[in-house]
C-alpha cells in the first residue's frame, strides 16, 4: 500500500433508510470515473446496523468499503438484547468497524470494553477504525496529550495486528459543532499519536491515523498541506453525496 493513501470514511450515524443506498451510489459513481481512486485514496462508509448487511452486499465488489460503526465486546452469539457481535458483522461482508466513537464512550463504553471489542473484532478479521480524542476541558487545561495517550495505551498493545488498525483523532470539541483545530496544533498532535503508535507496537513503521470533527468542502484544504494526516472520519457532512463528493474534489484541488 502506498504510503500517502488517504481514507475518506463517512459515518452515517443514526441516519439513513433504505433508499439512501442511492448516496452511496452516487460516490461509488464518482469514483469509477476518478484515476485517482485505489492509488491514492479509498472511501468507507459506514451505515447504522439496518443498512449494513444490504448495503455491504452490494458494494461486496465493488470500489468502496462498507463498515459498522460499532459492535460488541465479547461472544459471537449471546443473550445480550441489541448487541451486534464481530462475528456476526464479519458473516455479513462488512470490513471494517469504528470502535471508541466519543458518542459510545458517553454511553458508558469503557477502555476496558474498548480492549476486548478491539480485540475481537481483529480476531473475526475485521479492521479496526479506532478512536480517540480530548475533550473541551481536558483541552484547556493543557491535557490532550496525556489524554491522548492513555485513550491509546489502555487499549491498544504489540500482540494487536497493527496492520488492520487506523487511528481516528477525534477532538470532541470539534465533532459537530464546526470548530476545528489550528493547522499547527493539529500537526502537533498527529505527530505526537503516531509516536505514541510506534512505541505501543516497536514499530518505525507508521500506523494511519485520520482527522475527524466538522470536516466538511470548505475547510478541507486547510488540511492539504498537513501531509501527517492519512484521512478524514466525516460525520455530518457524510449524509450528502454531494458534500463528501466535493470534500474529496476540494482534498486534490
Ligand atoms: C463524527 O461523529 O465522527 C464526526 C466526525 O462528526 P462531524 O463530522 O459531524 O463533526
Amino acid at each position: 500500500m502506498a504510503n500517502n493513501m488517504r481514507y475518506f470514511i463517512g459515518n452515517w450515524k443514526m441516519f439513513g433508510v433504505p433508499k439512501s443506498i442511492n448516496i452511496v451510489n452516487k460516490i461509488n459513481t464518482f469514483i469509477k470515473s476518478d484515476k485517482k481512486y485505489n492509488r491514492k485514496y479509498r472511501v468507507i462508509i459506514t451505515p447504522p446496523y439496518t443498512l449494513l448487511e444490504s448495503f455491504s452486499k452490494i458494494f461486496k465488489k465493488k470500489l468502496i468499503s462498507i463498515g459498522s460503526q460499532n459492535c460488541y465486546h465479547k461472544d459471537n452469539f449471546s443473550s445480550n438484547t441489541g448487541a451486534v457481535s464481530p462475528y456476526m458483522i464479519k458473516k455479513i461482508k462488512a470490513k471494517y468497524v469504528i470502535v471508541g466513537h466519543s458518542d459510545n464512550r458517553a454511553e458508558g463504553d469503557t477502555e476496558d470494553m474498548l480492549k476486548k471489542k478491539v480485540t475481537f473484532a481483529l480476531k473475526n478479521k475485521l479492521k479496526v477504525i479506532f478512536c480517540i480524542g480530548e475533550n473541551k476541558k481536558e483541552r484547556s487545561n493543557k491535557l490532550t496529550f496525556k489524554t491522548l495517550k492513555k485513550q491509546l495505551s489502555k487499549v491498544l498493545e504489540k500482540k494487536l495486528n497493527k496492520d488492520n488498525i487506523i487511528v481516528a483523532y477525534e477532538p470532541i470539541w470539534s465533532i459537530g459543532t464546526g470548530k476545528i483545530p489550528k493547522s499547527s496544533d493539529l500537526s502537533k498532535t498527529i505527530k505526537f499519536i503516531k509516536k505514541v503508535l510506534s512505541n505501543i507496537f516497536k514499530t518505525k513503521k507508521s500506523i494511519k491515523v485520520l482527522y475527524g470533527g466538522s470536516v466538511d468542502s470548505s475547510n478541507i484544504g486547510q488540511f492539504r498541506s498537513l501531509q501527517e494526516i492519512d484521512g478524514f472520519l466525516i460525520g455530518g457532512a457524510s449524509k450528502s453525496s454531494k458534500n463528501f463528493i466535493d470534500i474529496i474534489k476540494n482534498y486534490y484541488r
